[in-house]
Parts: structure tokens; sequence; C-alpha cells
């Protein structure tokens, strides 16, 4: 399997996974792709159903991955995804669990990882992974990131203690709960640098990239990042679709219905996890409609009503309830628009570069494309805003006995609109646990989220953390003073 950016003419420069493992964006600015899908028949399914119910999630994992990934063994593949995927870091040993509401919808449980939130999912494999080729290559590599929460605290439990790499976390002084704060500043590894910016989180980003714009720095302490375009991240995330899928499909008597047809409803940012979902249909997966969740900030809600994609500013971009959804721009659309228009690569880089840049927006409207998208790729989408979010957890948690976390009360919200409409069964996947988000949970219930055990004493522990102006040269002195290069 060779690997083609989206913004490419042609397959020339195809290179392969471990190639492009390590790498955010491709050299021309467009996003990675693999040349073609896998694609996954009746036979396949049923003998993937028996490897989930034998072996368990982790050997499913290895046997999805294995047709994207051709230059590691898949001896290696199986003890990477073993690794990846276990119990204690994972509190459930199913991994991705599936449950029936009363209500009749299906939940997908995707936050049963270090840091309660669906990231954990691929960051746990890209720690895997990473750690196995840095081995490989005997390089090593500083992973400097900027985070408001859920991301930051994910690759940071992915990476503590891995041999070859070290994380320097940028987080807003003062701006993130007191639930994030304790998670990320209570890891005391010496490859994990946490650090409070005197600024908000757009001044963190800038920060980084303007030392990764500075090549000889960047160079000299192998900077590297895990920023959610990373396609091994994507590709973590396939697994759970097929797992769901063989969940749903698998009837009381433990057969396979090979025409279940399963609704998917993801809340959404950046548009990672639905382009998992969109994947996986490509793939042949038998995905019914894939239902894309937005809160208020509704960047794509509004494309998939009107075909038009319009990014916004930082200012234009609400800070909600919902916060991990908050997004200006989905910064993996470009996946599935190249998909979209046939994998035109010169047309995909158009749109993204150009025109974007120029104008703000694309306009679909009005293209054949745009006008077969329900009927070739299942697409539909809904918003949800801070009132629907509250009335959802409570709703949910009387009628369902389930408490849901804010961004999957978004989710259900759509679903609720949705399911009626769509034939089979309609899953919502749980992006987080209400246990981070205390506040919204307490404003919509009236008393405070469960705290599952493995989190009970989070906030009494010793923290770590050091300050930091919002100066790019006091950025590149801490890096030079805590990070040791390795040869
Ligand atoms: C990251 C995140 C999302 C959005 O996922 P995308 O892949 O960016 O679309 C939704 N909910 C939670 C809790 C998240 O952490």
């Amino acid at each position: 399997m060779r690997y083609i950016s989206t913004r490419q003419s042609s397959a020339d420069n195809a290179r392969s996974f471990s190639d492009i493992l390590l790498e955010g964006l491709a050299p021309d600015g467009g996003l990675y792709m693999p040349e073609s899908y896998p694609q996954l028949g009746a036979t396949d399914l049923e003998e993937l159903s028996r490897v989930l119910a034998d072996e368990g999630y982790a050997a499913l994992a290895a046997r999805v991955l294995e047709l994207f990934i051709d230059d590691i063994p898949s001896e290696h593949l199986k003890a990477i995804t073993a690794r990846a995927y276990r119990t204690p870091a994972f509190s459930d040993p199913a991994i991705v669990p599936v449950t029936h509401l009363q209500s009749g919808v299906w939940v997908s449980h995707l936050s049963n990882g270090p840091t309660a939130a669906f990231k954990d999912m691929a960051m746990q494999l890209l720690g895997e992974l990473f750690e196995y080729e840095l081995d490989r290559r005997g390089d090593w590599l500083t992973i400097v990131g900027a985070t408001s929460g859920d991301t930051g605290s994910a690759a940071e439990y992915a990476l503590r203690g891995r041999n070859g790499l070290s994380v320097v976390m940028l987080t807003p002084a003062g701006r993130m709960t007191p639930f994030q704060r304790a998670q990320m500043f209570s890891l005391l590894d010496d490859n994990i640098v946490n650090v409070a910016v005197e600024g908000v989180f757009d001044d963190c980003q800038d920060l980084v990239k303007t030392v990764n714009m500075d090549p000889d720095f960047k160079a000299k302490w192998h900077l590297g990042a895990v920023n959610s375009i990373n396609w091994a991240r994507l590709l973590a995330q396939v697994v759970y679709y097929v797992a769901t899928w063989l969940q749903v499909a698998r009837g009381a008597d433990g057969g396979l219905d090979l025409d279940c047809r399963v609704n998917v409803v993801v809340p959404s940012g950046n548009f990672g996890n639905i382009c998992a979902a969109h994947v996986a249909r490509q793939m042949g997966l038998p995905l019914g409609t894939l239902v894309v969740a937005t809160n208020e900030n509704d960047v794509l809600d509004e494309f998939f009503r009107t075909g038009v994609y319009r990014v916004r500013s930082s200012a234009q971009t609400l800070a909600t309830s919902s916060p991990s959804m908050d997004i200006s721009k989905a910064s993996n659309f470009e996946r599935f628009i190249f998909d979209l228009l046939g994998r035109d690569g010169e047309r995909t880089a158009q749109l993204f570069g150009e025109v974007l840049n120029s104008d703000g927006f694309f306009d679909l409207s009005g293209t054949e494309e745009f006008a077969a998208l329900g009927e070739n790729y299942g697409f539909v989408s809904g918003t949800s805003n801070h009132a629907h979010r509250l009335e959802q957890i409570l709703f949910t948690e009387e009628n369902d006995g389930y408490l849901l976390d804010p961004h999957t009360a978004d989710g259900m919200h759509v679903a609720r609109q949705w399911a009626p409409r769509l034939g089979g069964p309609t899953v919502v996947m749980e992006t987080a646990l209400p246990v981070k988000f205390a506040d919204t949970i307490r404003e919509a219930t009236g008393h405070e989220p469960t705290v599952p055990a493995r989190f009970a004493d989070i906030e009494g522990g010793e923290q770590r953390v050091v300050s930091l102006p919002n100066d790019a040269d006091a950025l590149r002195a801490l890096i030079e003073e805590k990070i040791t290069p390795r040869n």
C-alpha cells in the first residue's frame, strides 16, 4: 500500500506507511491518503467477526492495520496493537464496548482510555508506532504541541516514558478545567514538559508554528508533531468503526447480519473521527448514513446543507460548552473533498490553496459532485447548541440511565432528529466521559458527574508545570534547557 497527497496530480511520489508515519503535511501542503481503499467482502467480515469474538479488539486492530501497512511485519503489528489496546490503560477489556439504550439508539464507547476521551484510541497506537519506527531508524523526536485540553493530554499519556521521544506541551495559563490541569500536570515523567503560557490557545499555537518555521532549530532538536492530520491516527480510528459495526450486526444467536446497514452519528470538530467512518464505508463496511454533528461552530453543518465551505476567523469561533468541537476550520476535511472530487489533486489543491486563501470559502453547490454527495457517500449533518446539550444530558440520564458528556450530547441531540428518518440501527459515537466537564454536568443535572475509580485522586497529587511568557525566544531557550539530544 502506497500513500499519495491530496494535492498531488499523479501518484509519482507515492510513499510507504513508515515514510509518512512521522510526518505531518505532505511537502505540497496536502494530506496523505492511501492510493486505494482495501475492500472488505462478506468472508472478510465473517473472519473479522471471529477475530473480535475470539481474540479481542487488539487482534482485530492488527488485521485492519495490516490492510494499510505493508512495511511493518505482521508479527510486529500484532505486538504493537496488543500493547496499545489493553487493560488497565483502557478500563474495559472490550476496549470499545457498544451498548443499546432504552430509547433505541446505540452508543459506541470510545472513551475508556487513560484520558477519558476518544483521542486515546488513536494516540495509544501512535505512541507505540512512533517508538517502534524511531527505534528502527535509530532516531529521536521532540514533539512540540499546543493544546486546550483533550489532544495534549492524550498525547502525553501515549508518549510518557517512551524511548527516543520527548514532549513539550504548551497550554494557555489558567484556561483549562482543574481536571484537565491535574491530568496533564501530574505526569512527572522525565520526557514530559508541561508549559503554561501567558496567553490564550491561539498564542500557544503561534509559538509552536514560529519555532517550527526556523529550519535550523527544527533540524537540531528533531521537532515533530502528533496533530490530527496524521494518517496513522485516522487509521487507528477506522478500527473502531469495524468493531462497532461487528457488534451491532451480530445477532443474539451470534450470527452476523451482512445486510445490516449501521448509521453513525459523530460529534465533530476537525473531521478526523468521521473521516475514519468515511474510510471504513469506502472499504465496503456496511455503514448507512454518516451523520456529522456540530455545536454552535457549524462550519461543517453549513457545508453539508449548502455546499459552501466557509472557514471562520478566531474571532468568529465561539467558546462553547463542548470545547473540543470549537474549530474555525476542519483540518481533515480536505481528505473527504479529495474523494468527493474523484481524487482530483489539482482541483483539491486549488480549492484549499488559492480559493480558500483569497476568498475564505469555496462553493460546491451546483456541482454534480455535491448533488450526488448523499447518495454516494451517505453524509448528512445537524447542529446543536448549549440549551440542546443541557436538555439532552438531563433527558438521556432520566430516560436511559446514561450520563452523556457535553460532546456526546451534541451527537445524541442530532441523532434524535435523524434516527427516525434513517433505516437500520443508529449508533452515537461517545467521544468523552462526563467527569472531564463537571461544570456543564452540574448545570444540566444539578449533580456532580460520577468519577471513575481511576481518576478518583487525580486532583490531589503533585503537579509540575513551567511558566513561560508568550515569546518564541523563551520557548527556544526552554527546549534547549530541557531536551537532551540523543545522538
Ligand atoms: C477531538 C474531539 C472531538 C472532535 O473530533 P474530530 O476528530 O476533531 O472531529 C469531539 N469530542 C471530543 C471529546 C474530542 O476530544
